[in-house]
């Protein structure tokens, strides 16, 4: 249960972003409905309504995220990069926060997972691997707790050493997901995942600017053997948001790119699932967040 002393990071504060009264979702621009319809017509599985879009099968972390029982424990907000869409507040803090608590000890952060009956966790930043053993003790922690939670890590791959790989893997580590827009398509550290932790996936942005970056990397993948995209609309942080809606929200042409891109999947991969977590799909989840939380105060 959420304690009073209890700080609130962007994660919690999120939540709380939508207590106003809901905004409608995006009616689906003219070009955004046709390739809607296309993926319909290809079979794409989940929700059109939700924007919550699949090719093949879910990424297994994704699971408890979108029954509202993931998290997410942020390491650091340093990183090695500076993108332009990197959504993290400025300037950077050095804090961890687990499930928008913030915590002195990674250690803490399983007390927090254990307290709120989490299912799934995603180590994040910042770029987290900045400090291995925050991220070694964190998982160190999670792997003591009564239930098996599934753990991720985000990482634009600067610092996923063989070595390092090889010791989260040690310390239960279940997957890794590389931001491949965040290192120039730098194919190299998924590599080096994908040969320890077989599920590993590559997340993104989907920058309408860079399509044929884009494109390229989903035949890579495929011809690489990756089973996982998960592919993010390009979304703007703060002020620009729609009211009621998350701190964030698409911008203009994102939807589209994102649908196109996750066309292009569809049609031209032969085992690569590329997975569409859209702004709305986000919404939705947090919402679920918003109502357990209330439910547990
Ligand atoms: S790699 Fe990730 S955390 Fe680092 S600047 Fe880019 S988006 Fe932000």
């Amino acid at each position: 249960m959420l304690k009073a002393k209890d700080d609130l990071s962007w994660y919690a504060r999120k939540a709380d972003g939508l207590r106003g009264p809901c905004a409608e979702g995006p009616g689906a621009a003219p070009r955004a409905r046709g390739l809607l319809d296309a993926l319909k017509a290809g079979g794409v599985k989940g929700s059109i309504d939700e924007r919550t879009l699949y090719t093949r099968r879910l990424p297994p972390g994704c699971r408890g995220c979108l029954l509202g029982r993931g998290t997410n424990l942020y390491v650091t907000g340093l990183c090695t990069r500076e993108c332009f869409f990197c959504f993290n507040e400025k300037p950077r803090r050095d804090e961890i926060v687990a499930h928008g608590i913030r915590v002195e000890n990674p250690g803490d952060a399983a007390e927090i997972v254990e307290r709120y009956g989490l299912a799934s966790v995603g180590i994040s930043g910042g770029e987290p691997l900045l400090f291995p053993e925050r991220v070694l003790g964190i998982l160190r922690s999670l792997r003591k707790l009564p239930r098996r939670i599934r753990v991720d890590l985000y990482t634009n791959g600067d610092r996923a050493s063989e070595a390092l790989l090889s010791e989260l893997k040690e310390a239960g580590l279940d997957s890794v997901r590389v931001n491949l827009v965040a290192n120039g398509f730098d194919l190299a550290p998924l590599k080096r995942a994908l040969r320890l932790f077989p599920e590993s996936a590559v997340e993104v942005p989907v920058v309408p600017d860079l399509m044929e970056d884009l494109k390229r990397m989903v035949l890579d993948l495929d011809k690489l053997g990756a089973p996982f995209l998960i592919l993010h609309e390009l979304f703007a942080a703060g002020a620009a948001r729609r009211a009621g809606s998350l701190l964030w929200s698409p911008v203009q042409g994102a939807e589209e790119a994102a649908l196109d891109l996750l066309l292009f999947a569809l049609k031209r991969t032969r085992r690569l699932s590329a997975y569409y977590c859209s702004c709305l799909t986000q919404e939705s989840i947090s919402r679920r967040g918003l109502a357990r939380r209330g439910r547990a105060l």
